[in-house]
C-alpha cells in the first residue's frame, strides 16, 4: 500500500493501554499513514487537571469539579507543530505534560463529573470517524461501536524507560528512573481499579506487546489487521 493506506471505509480506531505503552507514538504515526485526525485523550483529562491546580480545586472534591468542568472549554487543534491543546483559549500543550500534571489527571479522571463532561467532548471530537483515538476507554467506553480496536501493552521496566528517555529529552527537572517507575505504577493502579471506565483491554480489541517491537512493527500489525477489516 501507499504513504496514504488506502481503506475502504472511514474507521474509528482506538488505541488504549497503559502509561508508556507508545500509545502516543503509534497513533500519530497511524493516524498520519492513514490520512486519519488524532485525538490524544490523555491530554484532555491533562488539561482538565490543569484547570483544577489553577483554580485550587481539590481532586475529590465532586461538586467543585462539576463546576469548574461547566465553566470550560476544551479543544484540540492539529497544527504545523502537531496537536495544540487549548484550555479556555490558552494553550496549554507544555504545561500539561509535567509528572505532578500526570498524578493529578490520573486523579481527577476517577471522578463522575469529569467523566461525564469528557465524554461528550471525546464523541464530539470522533462523530465523523476517521479518527485514531488513544486513551484508557476508548475501546470499552467512549466509541464502544469502533470496528478497530487495539490494547497497546508493554513491560514496565521498558515503559518506565521510555517515559524517562521522554523526560530527560525535554530537559528540566526530570525525575530519576526510579521516581517515574514508581508514579507509572502507582497511576497504573489507579487507572486499571476505578470503579468507573477503568484502563482494561475492550473483549473486541487486538492486543498488542510492543516490548520487543519498534513503532514501524506495530503499525504494520495495525494496518494488517485494518486492510483485513475494512
Ligand atoms: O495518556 P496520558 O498518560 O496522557 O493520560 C493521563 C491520565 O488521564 C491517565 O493516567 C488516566 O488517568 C487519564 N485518562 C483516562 N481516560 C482516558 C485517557 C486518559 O482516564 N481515555
Amino acid at each position: 500500500m501507499g504513504a496514504k493506506e488506502k481503506l475502504r471505509r472511514s474507521l474509528i480506531v482506538t488505541i488504549d493501554g497503559p502509561a508508556g505503552a507508545g500509545k502516543t507514538t503509534i497513533s500519530k504515526l497511524l493516524a498520519q499513514r492513514l490520512g486519519y485526525r488524532y485525538m490524544d485523550t490523555g491530554a484532555l483529562y491533562r488539561a482538565v487537571a490543569v484547570a483544577a491546580v489553577e483554580a485550587r480545586v481539590a481532586a475529590d472534591d465532586d461538586a467543585a469539579l462539576a463546576e469548574l468542568c461547566r465553566g470550560m472549554t476544551l479543544d484540540l487543534r492539529e497544527t504545523g507543530e502537531g496537536l495544540r491543546v487549548l484550555l479556555n483559549q490558552k494553550d496549554v500543550t507544555e504545561q500539561i505534560r509535567t509528572p505532578e500534571i500526570s498524578m493529578m489527571a490520573s486523579a481527577v479522571s476517577a471522578r463522575p463529573a469529569v467523566r461525564s463532561f469528557l465524554l461528550d467532548t471525546q464523541r464530539a471530537l470522533g462523530a465523523q470517524g476517521g479518527i485514531v483515538a488513544e486513551g484508557r476507554d476508548m475501546g470499552t467506553v467512549v466509541f464502544p461501536q469502533a470496528e478497530a480496536k487495539f490494547f497497546l501493552d508493554a513491560d514496565s521496566g521498558i515503559r518506565a524507560r521510555r517515559r524517562y528517555e521522554e523526560l530527560k529529552m525535554k530537559g528540566a527537572a526530570a525525575p530519576d528512573l526510579e521516581t517515574v517507575e514508581r508514579e507509572m505504577v502507582q497511576r497504573d493502579h489507579n487507572d486499571s481499579t476505578r470503579p468507573l471506565a477503568p484502563l482494561k483491554a475492550a473483549a473486541d480489541a487486538l492486543v498488542i506487546d510492543s516490548t520487543h517491537m519498534t513503532p514501524e512493527e506495530v503499525v504494520a500489525r495495525m494496518i494488517a489487521h485494518l486492510s483485513a477489516i475494512s
